[in-house]
C-alpha cells in the first residue's frame, strides 16, 4: 500500500492545479501524511500488555484500509522496555515489547505507524527526582490528576518538555520504524493554565512582569503579555519536537493535539503556522451541541492549514456529557461524525480505547464507512473548496470578548457565550443552503479573499487594525460585506476605539452605549427592499436582544430599511404597548458602492437568532446574504427539503458535492438514533470553462445520476439522502 501510494502521489504531481494553496503545491515532495486519507487508533491501557493479541487487532485495522495507525509508545506509560530514566514502564509489560510487536505487525500490513504519546503527566518517582518538571499550585504543592492521583501534571515551561520528551522520541525513533509522533492532550486550543513552578515564576518575572490572572482577562496587560509568552512557548516546543522526530527520518512528523471546534482561545492561525498536520481531538458532542459541530471544526482548521493535512478523531466509544469509555456510541451518530469529517475536507481518525473490548459493536461502524471511503478514494482528494461566501472566524472575539451584558440589565445578565454570534449566523447559512468557507481574521489578504463574492462577519468585535484594513480593501475591490453588532469597535485586545474602525464602510457612527439585553424590542419595516421579501403582512420584526445605538453617517448615504422600536414591558399584558413606536435609529444599514454591497446590523441579530430560534431573524439574515451576493447566480445551488450542510470541492477527478442530512429530531441534542431520509435535491453546479462532464455518480447510493450540461452549468438531481451523499462529477479536459 505504501509503495502504491507513493507512486500515485508522484504521478499525480503534474495534475495539481494552480488554484491550490502554495503549501500543497510541491506535490512530488509531499511527505506521506499529506496524502493520507484514513487513520485509526487503538488506545492501550497499562494492563493491556498482559494479554493483548496483536494479530487480530492489526487485521481489524487493516480491514479499514488505513493509511496510518496510532499506537501507544510512551510518555505516562512506556509500552516497550525503555531505558530513559523516569519513563515509567507498564507494570504489566513483563518481558514483552508490545509497542515493537505492534509496530512490526502494522508495517507488515502496509500501514504507517504513529507513536501515540502523552506529555502531560508522570509518576511520583519523577516528581521526587526532578521536581522542576512539574506544575505547582500557589502553595508549591504539585498537581495530581483528578482521578488517577498517583500521576502529577508536568509543566510545559519546564525541562520535561525540552529534555525528557525529546529523549523519549529519540529512543523510539532509534529503535522502531515509526512514521510520526502524536501527543495526546497538548497543546489544545483551550484556556491557558497558570502554574507556580520555578520555571513559570521566572517567565512571570522576566517576560510577563507579574503573575498572570487565572482566568481569561484581556483587559489585563499582564494577561496579554502572558498570552503572547504562552503562545511563543507552545510554538517553540512544537518546533523543537518536530526537529527531534525528524533527526533520523526527514518525512516523520510531530502531531500536536488541537480541536475545540469554533471555541478556541489559543490562536489557531499561529498554531497552523507550525503544524505540519493539524489533529482535532474533537471526538463527539454532548448535551445541546448541534450536530454540525464537527463540520465546523473542519471549517476552522482548513484556512489555517491551507491544503495541508487535518485529521479529526471520532470516538467510537460513548463520549458525551457523561463518558463511558468501554461501550459503543450510537452508530448513526458516529457515522455522521465521520461523514462531517470527510465532507469538510478533514481525514477521519477512528478511535477505540482499550485492548480487550467486551463491546465490539463499534467495529463494523468504522469498517463500513472506511471501506466505502477507500473504494471512492479519488473523489476525496480535494484541490480546493468552491464557495461564494467567506465567513470570518472571529478568533479574538471568541477568545476574549466581554460585552453585551451589563449589571442591572433586564432579568439579570447572562454570560455572553462568545461563539453564539457565529453559531447563529452559521445556522442561518445552513438553512439558506449557502456554500461558504471560514477565513481567519489574521489572514484576510487579497489572495485569500479573491475567490469570494462576499465576506460575512458575525460580530468580530475585537478586530486587529490589519484585519480592518484588509476588509476595507476587499470592499474597495468590489467585494460585498455583511457585518453585525460590535464588529471592529475594539482593538485586537479589546480596547474601545472611538467608533467602529469600519464605520465608514458600514455607514454607521456609534451614537451611544450598548442597549440591552432586553426582550420585546422590535425592528420597524420602513419601505420596500429585497432584504424584506417574505415579510408581507407585518410592519414589525422581532428586534435583537442587544444593539449598539448608531446613527447613519451623513457622508455614507446608506439606506435604512429597518428602524428601532425600543423595548417596552412584556409583562403584565396591561402594560404591553409601545412607548416610542417610531424612531429614526437604524436597525439595518445598506449601502452600494460600485459592485460592492454592504449590509450592517447594529444589533446582535445572529446571536438573538440562535438563542430564540425566531424564524423571522433567520429569514432576514438569509435575505441579507442573498442581497449582498448580488444578482449573479451562485456557483453551486442545492434546492430541496431538509436541513442540509453542503460542501463543494474541486477534486482530482473533477468535482464533488457533499450533502450532509441533518434533518433529525436529534439535530441539536445528541445522539442521533436513526436517520430521516430526505427527498430529491436539485443541483446546479458551475464547472470551469471547457471541462466536459463525463459522469455524475452518487457515491453513497452507488449509482450514476442523469445530468445535463450547458456550457459551464451542470444540472442533476440527487434522488434522496439518507445520512450523507457525495455527488462525484467526473470531468475530462
Ligand atoms: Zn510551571
Amino acid at each position: 500500500m505504501i509503495t502504491r501510494r507513493e507512486f500515485l502521489v508522484a504521478s499525480s504531481a503534474s495534475l495539481i492545479a494552480s488554484g491550490l494553496p502554495v503549501d500543497a503545491q510541491t506535490a512530488s515532495a509531499r511527505p506521506w501524511y499529506e496524502t493520507m486519507r484514513r487513520c485509526g487508533q487503538l488506545n492501550l491501557n497499562e494492563r493491556d500488555p498482559e494479554s493483548l493479541d496483536v494479530g487480530p487487532w492489526i487485521e481489524y485495522w487493516a480491514s479499514l484500509k488505513l493509511d496510518a495507525l496510532l499506537l501507544n509508545g510512551g510518555g505516562i506509560v512506556a509500552f516497550y522496555p525503555t531505558a530513559v530514566p523516569y519513563h515509567h514502564r507498564s507494570e504489566f509489560l513483563g518481558s514483552r515489547d508490545l509497542f515493537g510487536e505492534l509496530v512490526a505487525a502494522t508495517r507488515a500490513h502496509g500501514m504507517r505507524v504513529v507513536a501515540r504519546m502523552d506529555c502531560n503527566y508522570a509518576y511520583g518517582d519523577a516528581l521526587a527526582a526532578r521536581p522542576e518538571w512539574f506544575e505547582r499550585n500557589r502553595d508549591g504543592s504539585p498537581r495530581p490528576h483528578g482521578e488517577s492521583s498517583w500521576l502529577y501534571r508536568t509543566c510545559m515551561f519546564g525541562p520535561y518538555f525540552t529534555e525528557q520528551m525529546p529523549a523519549i522520541y529519540r529512543e523510539i525513533a532509534g529503535r522502531y520504524p515509526v512514521d510520526g509522533f502524536f501527543t495526546n492532550g497538548w497543546p489544545s486550543t483551550g484556556d491557558l493554565t497558570v502554574c507556580y513552578c520555578v520555571n513559570c515564576q521566572r517567565v512571570y518575572r522576566d517576560a510577563v512582569g507579574a503573575t498572570p490572572p487565572e482566568q481569561v482577562d484581556a483587559t489585563s496587560a499582564v494577561y496579554r503579555r502572558y498570552y503572547d509568552a504562552y503562545m511563543a512557548r507552545v510554538l517553540d516546543v512544537w518546533k523543537q519536537w518536530q526537529s527531534a522526530v525528524t533527526e533520523k527520518r526527514p518525512d516523520s512528523v510531530y502531531v500536536g493535539n488541537l480541536g475545540g471546534g469554533i471555541r478556541t482561545v489559543k490562536n489557531v492561525k499561529q498554531l497552523g503556522e507550525v503544524a505540519r498536520w493539524f489533529n482535532a481531538d474533537h471526538q463527539g458532542r454532548a448535551g445541546d451541541t448541534p450536530i454540525w459541530d464537527c463540520a465546523q471544526q473542519g471549517r476552522v482548521a482548513r484556512p489555517v492549514m491551507r491544503g495541508r493535512t487535518i485529521t479529526n478523531v471520532t470516538g467510537a466509544y460513548s463520549n458525551s456529557r457523561i463518558t463511558w469509555r468501554h461501550v459503543t456510541k450510537s452508530p448513526p451518530e458516529t457515522t455522521m461524525w465521520m461523514a462531517q469529517t470527510t465532507a469538510s475536507g478533514m481525514v477521519p481518525w477512528f478511535h477505540w480505547l482499550g485492548g480487550a473490548p467486551e463491546d465490539t459493536r463499534w467495529k463494523e461502524v468504522g469498517r463500513a464507512f472506511f471501506t466505502w471511503l477507500a473504494a471512492n478514494e479519488a473523489h476525496f482528494r480535494n484541490r480546493r473548496s468552491i464557495a461564494d461566501i467567506a465567513v470570518l472566524y472571529p478568533q479574538r472575539t471568541i477568545a476574549f470578548y466581554r460585552s453585551g451584558t451589563r449589571p442591572g440589565a433586564w432579568r439579570g445578565a447572562e454570560r455572553v457565550q462568545t461563539s453564539e454570534y457565529l453559531q447563529g449566523m452559521y445556522y442561518a447559512l445552513l438553512e439558506g443552503r449557502f456554500l461558504f468557507d471560514f477565513v481567519h481574521e489574521d489572514d484576510l489578504g487579497a489572495a485569500t479573499l479573491a475567490p469570494y463574492r462576499a465576506l460575512v462577519v458575525p460580530n468580530a468585535a475585537y478586530l486587529p487594525d490589519q484585519a480592518c484594513a484588509e476588509i476595507r480593501d476587499f470592499v474597495g475591490r468590489g467585494g460585498s460585506l455583511l457585518a453585525t453588532f460590535e464588529t471592529s469597535r475594539y482593538t485586537a485586545w479589546g480596547d474601545a476605539r472611538p467608533g467602529f474602525a469600519l464605520g465608514d464602510v458600514f455607514g454607521a457612527d456609534v451614537a451611544g452605549d450598548l442597549v440591552g439585553p432586553s426582550p420585546n424590542s422590535y425592528m420597524r419595516i420602513g419601505g420596500r427592499h429585497p432584504m424584506l421579501d417574505g415579510f408581507e403582512g407585518t410592519s414589525l420584526l422581532p428586534g435583537p436582544e442587544t444593539r449598539v445605538a448608531v446613527r447613519s453617517s451623513r457622508a455614507a448615504a446608506a439606506a435604512v430599511p429597518l428602524t428601532v422600536v425600543p423595548y417596552y414591558p412584556a409583562f403584565p399584558p396591561e402594560m404591553v404597548f409601545p412607548r416610542t413606536p417610531r424612531t429614526d435609529e437604524p436597525a439595518a444599514l445598506l449601502r452600494q458602492v460600485g459592485r460592492s454591497r454592504i449590509a450592517y446590523f447594529p444589533g446582535d441579530v445572529d446571536r438573538t437568532y440562535w438563542r430564540s430560534g425566531n424564524t423571522d431573524l433567520g429569514h432576514l439574515l438569509q435575505n441579507a446574504v442573498r442581497w449582498v451576493l448580488g444578482d449573479t447566480r451562485p456557483t453551486v445551488s442545492v434546492d430541496g427539503d431538509g436541513v442540509v450542510e453542503a460542501f463543494a470541492w474541486e477534486t482530482e477527478p473533477g468535482y464533488a458535492l457533499h450533502l450532509l442530512n441533518y434533518t433529525n429530531p436529534n439535530m441539536t441534542r445528541g445522539f442521533i438514533r436513526r436517520f430521516y431520509p430526505i427527498g430529491p435535491q436539485r443541483v446546479e453546479f458551475t464547472v470551469a470553462g471547457g471541462r466536459a462532464v463525463r459522469a455524475v455518480r452518487a457515491l453513497r447510493a452507488g449509482r450514476d445520476l442523469r445530468f445535463t450540461q450547458e456550457g459551464t452549468r451542470v444540472r442533476f438531481e440527487v434522488p434522496g439522502v439518507i445520512d450523507y451523499e457525495v455527488a462525484a462529477i467526473e470531468t475530462g479536459g
